[in-house]
């Protein structure tokens, strides 16, 4: 049989898994819970069993060369999950000794947004590419960097934190104690902060439908109804797309001039919006992006959809 790894996508819901080949065909999608609130052990444990049922399906585990597994937070070099603070306990965790113990194979693990960079890279919109980079928006924004066909993970096992690049100064305060994070205005929750305050300071000779309804009903907000009026022309949804994506055009230039990569792919659930993201934060490049490097790189919207994740982790265990 061919050579083959296997792929676990862990959320903070559902834990996926399946078997991948190196060119990206895959089989036996399965999924079970997380189970995230039982601890860090018991995630660990339901790991071990997904594994054990990919092998089971594959007949035996001859062929399989390692396995792959994205996971909320960062891997150290030796296996062991940090940050992650949405799965309880699962920091702390080594991930290596347990599944090398168990079914004698390597095992490699990183951010599940990064791991999604790699799958777009090998199978996806940047296909066929040598350097990629990659920005997923959705609560937040994560992103990951592909240099030369590879995942580059940077000296801290951090590179690609790429929603929490500063663009403005004295700018929103962020989760992750910085100032002007680009998440924190061109996220989902980003995005309805901005509607928020652009509705609440428009004139009232300009109310729009718009802002009508979010100033009804301020609770019930979403990126996709911001999209929806933009998609209609509302002008106060058309200036939250302006400050949207002038900010992520933004955090795009300073990634172009330090990488200057082939394509940037942009995903997540925000890029359901679609069309309209990418051509405003291409009118608004210009501004922060020397012409000799943006000349040279697509903006593209993903290819893959919610099975990006756990294809990348699979990938990884070919990547390494
Ligand atoms: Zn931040």
């Amino acid at each position: 049989m061919k050579e083959c790894a296997i792929g676990i996508d862990l959320g903070g819901t559902n834990l996926k898994g399946l078997i991948i080949e190196r060119d990206g065909s895959a089989r036996h999608l399965t999924k079970m819970l997380t189970e995230a609130e039982r601890g860090g052990a018991r995630v660990l444990e339901n790991i071990l069993t997904m594994i054990d049922t990919l092998v089971r399906k594959e007949g035996s585990n001859g062929h399989i060369i390692g396995i792959g597994i994205g996971t909320p937070g960062f891997v150290s070099e030796d296996g062991v999950v940090w940050g992650a603070e949405n799965l309880p306990g699962w920091a702390g965790t080594q991930l290596y000794e347990p599944i090398a113990g168990r079914f004698s194979l390597p095992a490699v693990a990183a951010n599940d947004v990064t791991v999604m960079a790699l799958a777009e890279a090998l199978f996806g919109a940047g296909r066929g590419v040598r350097n990629l980079v990659c920005y997923a928006l959705g609560t937040g924004i994560g992103g990951g960097i592909v240099i030369d066909h590879k995942l580059y993970k940077g000296t801290s096992g951090m590179a690609g934190e790429l929603g929490h690049v500063s663009v403005e100064t004295n700018g929103i305060l962020c989760n992750c104690g910085q100032r002007g994070c680009v998440e924190r205005y061109a996220s989902a929750t980003g995005i309805v902060f901005l509607a928020k305050e652009l509705a609440a300071a428009c004139p009232d000779a300009d109310i729009s439908p718009f802002v009508k309804e979010v100033r009804a009903n301020p609770d019930g907000v979403t990126s996709r109804m911001v999209y929806g009026y933009a998609a209609e022309g509302d002008p106060v949804a058309c200036a939250v797309n302006e400050r949207v994506c002038d900010m992520l055009a933004r955090a795009i230039g300073i990634t172009l001039n330090t990488l200057s990569p082939d394509r940037v792919v942009l995903g997540g659930g925000v890029l359901q919006a679609g069309q309209i993201i990418i051509d405003t934060v291409k009118k608004y490049l210009p501004e922060y992006c020397w012409p000799m490097i943006r000349e040279r790189c697509d903006i593209v919207a993903a290819a893959l959809g919610e099975e990006a994740g756990v294809m990348g982790a699979g990938a990884m265990v070919f990547d390494k």
